[in-house]
C-alpha cells in the first residue's frame, strides 16, 4: 500500500480523499491556497503545503508548486480529485516523470479522452454507439460544413474538442446562422481550452443524461458499476443524480455495461472512470468519457457497497479489483442533491460565514460536506459546499428521505440551494422519473 498521498484539490473532495486514506492507514498532505488555512481536511492532514495565493492559477493549477510540495514531503502518490488538474495529461505526466504515481488512468488515455474527437472515434472502433456527426474536426469551407449540417439534420451542435465543464457549444438551428456560429465557438474555444479545433453533432432534442461508472486495475481487470442517471441539468451542469437511472431494463445495463469494459481494456484505462451517454427512444449515445473520480460517485457507492475512492488508492498502489463483475449488485435506489452557495432564485454565488451548520441524517443519509459552524465559504472557488446523499430500498423511499433530509438541514449565514432541491423532490414528473435534461430549465422558466 501507499504511505503518504498528497490531495491536489480542496473542498469536499479533499475531504473525501483524506477519509478513505485515513481508513486505509496513509497518511495525508493537503496543499491549499492562502484563501484556504481553514479548510476541513488542510487541519485534519498530516502535513500541509501552502502552495500560492487564492486564484487558482496560482494555487490549484501550479504544477511546479505542487510538485514540490510532493517532493519536501516526501509523498508518494497525488490524488488529483475532480476539476482543477484531474483531466490534465500534462499535469498526470509531469507528476510520473517526477517519480510520484498519479492517482488516475496514464497520462496517454488522459490525452486520448480529453480530445472529444479523438475519444469519439476510439469509442466508435471500439463498438460503443456515439451521436451522429463530423467523425472529425470541422474544416474552414462553409459549403462543406452546410452539407455536413444538412446531412445530420438541423438542429446540430459545434462542439470544442477540448471542451469540458458544460462550456464551447452551440446549437444551431438553421442554416442561415451556421457560419457565425461556427466562428462563435472557435474564439470561445481558443480563449477558454487553448484550442479551436472544432466539431459537429446532431443535437438530441430531449435526451437524458446517463452515465456508466467504471474500475479497472491496470492488471486486464475490469468491472462496469452500472449507472446513473444525471439528466437534472442547468446550463449544462448537473444539480441532482441518481442510481440506477429510472427505467433501464437489465439487458440494456448490461449489454452497455460490457462494451464500456471492452472499451476500457483498448484504450488501455486505469483507475475510476466514466462513460457520459445521452439516451433518447431506448438509445443510448457516446458524448464523453471523464477520466477521473466524479462529483456524483456516491450514488453509485450507495447501491453497489463499493468505496470508489478506495479503490482507486488500491489501484494505484498496483493492486488488482478485489472483486469481479459477478460480485457487484444493484441494491436500492439512490439520490444526491448538490448543495451550492447561491441565491436559490438568481444562482448568484454566495460566499460568507456559515454562521450555523447542522446536516441531517438518519437512516439511508450520507453527507459529504467540508463545512463547520464558523467556516467561511471563499469567493474564489466553485460553489458546491455539500452534497447530501439519500438511499432507500426503492427510489420512492430514497426520494422521501431525501425531502426529510433537505427540510432538517440547516446552513445559516449564506445562501443556499436548499430550496429549489426541496421543489424539485416534491415535482411529479421527478417522481415519476426519465424526465430529460431540459427538465429543469423549462420549469424554472429559463
Ligand atoms: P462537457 O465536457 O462540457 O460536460 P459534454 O459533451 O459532456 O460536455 O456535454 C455536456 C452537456 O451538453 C450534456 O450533458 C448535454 O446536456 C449537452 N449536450 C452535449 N452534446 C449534446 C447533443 N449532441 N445533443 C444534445 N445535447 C447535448
Amino acid at each position: 500500500m501507499l504511505d503518504k498521498v498528497l490531495i491536489a484539490n480542496r473542498g469536499e473532495v479533499a475531504l473525501r480523499i483524506q477519509r478513505a486514506c485515513r481508513e486505509l492507514g496513509i497518511k495525508t498532505v493537503a496543499v491549499h491556497s492562502t484563501a484556504d488555512t481553514s479548510l476541513k481536511h488542510v487541519l485534519l492532514a498530516d502535513e500541509t503545503v501552502c502552495i500560492g495565493p487564492p486564484p487558482s492559477t496560482g494555487s490549484y493549477l501550479n504544477m511546479p508548486a505542487i510538485i514540490s510540495a510532493a517532493e519536501v514531503t516526501d509523498a508518494q502518490a497525488i490524488h488529483p480529485g475532480f476539476g482543477f488538474l484531474s483531466e490534465n495529461a500534462d499535469f498526470a505526466e509531469r507528476v510520473e516523470n517526477s517519480g510520484f504515481v498519479f492517482i488516475g488512468p496514464p497520462p496517454e488515455v488522459i490525452r486520448l479522452m480529453g480530445d472529444k474527437i479523438s475519444a469519439k472515434d476510439a469509442m466508435r472502433k471500439a463498438g460503443v454507439p456515439t451521436v451522429p456527426g463530423s467523425d472529425g474536426p470541422l474544416g474552414d469551407e462553409l459549403e462543406e460544413n452546410q452539407r455536413l449540417a444538412k446531412d445530420i439534420g438541423y438542429p446540430v451542435i459545434i462542439k470544442a474538442a477540448a471542451g469540458g465543464g458544460g462550456r464551447g457549444m452551440r446549437v444551431v438551428y438553421t442554416e442561415a446562422s451556421l457560419a457565425n456560429a461556427i466562428s462563435v465557438t472557435k474564439v470561445e474555444a481558443r480563449a477558454a481550452f487553448g484550442s479551436d479545433v472544432v466539431y459537429m453533432e446532431k443535437f438530441l432534442a430531449r435526451p437524458r443524461h446517463i452515465e456508466f461508472q467504471l474500475l479497472a486495475d491496470g492488471h486486464g481487470n475490469c468491472v462496469y458499476l452500472f449507472e446513473r442517471d444525471c439528466s437534472m441539468q442547468r446550463r449544462h451542469q448537473k444539480v441532482l443524480e441518481e442510481a440506477p437511472a429510472p427505467g433501464i431494463s437489465e439487458e440494456l445495463r448490461r449489454s452497455m455495461g460490457e462494451r464500456c469494459v471492452r472499451a476500457c481494456l483498448e484504450v488501455g484505462y486505469r483507475s475510476a472512470g466514466t462513460f457520459e451517454f445521452l439516451f433518447q427512444d431506448g438509445q443510448f449515445y457516446f458524448i464523453e468519457m471523464n477520466t477521473r473520480l466524479q462529483v456524483e460517485h456516491p450514488v453509485t457507492e450507495m447501491i453497489t457497497g463499493v468505496d470508489i475512492v478506495r479503490e482507486q488508492l488500491r489501484i494505484a498502489a498496483g493492486e488488482k479489483l478485489s472483486f469481479r463483475q459477478e460480485d457487484l449488485q444493484i441494491n436500492g435506489h439512490a439520490v444526491e442533491c448538490r448543495i451550492n452557495a447561491e441565491d436559490p432564485k438568481t444562482f448568484m454565488p454566495s460566499p460568507g460565514r456559515v454562521d450555523l451548520w447542522h446536516p441531517p441524517g438518519g437512516p439511508g443519509i450520507r453527507v459529504d460536506s467540508h463545512l463547520y459552524s464558523g467556516y467561511t465559504v471563499p469567493p474564489y472557488y466553485d460553489s458546491m459546499v455539500a452534497k447530501i446523499i439519500a438511499h432507500g430500498d426503492t427510489r420512492a423511499s430514497a426520494i422521501a428521505r431525501m425531502h426529510v433530509a433537505l427540510t432538517e438541514m440547516v446552513v445559516d449565514g449564506i445562501k443556499t440551494n436548499i430550496p429549489l432541491h426541496l421543489e424539485i423532490v416534491q415535482h411529479s414528473a421527478f417522481k415519476n422519473g426519465g424526465t430529460d435534461i431540459h427538465y429543469l430549465e423549462k420549469r424554472l422558466g429559463l
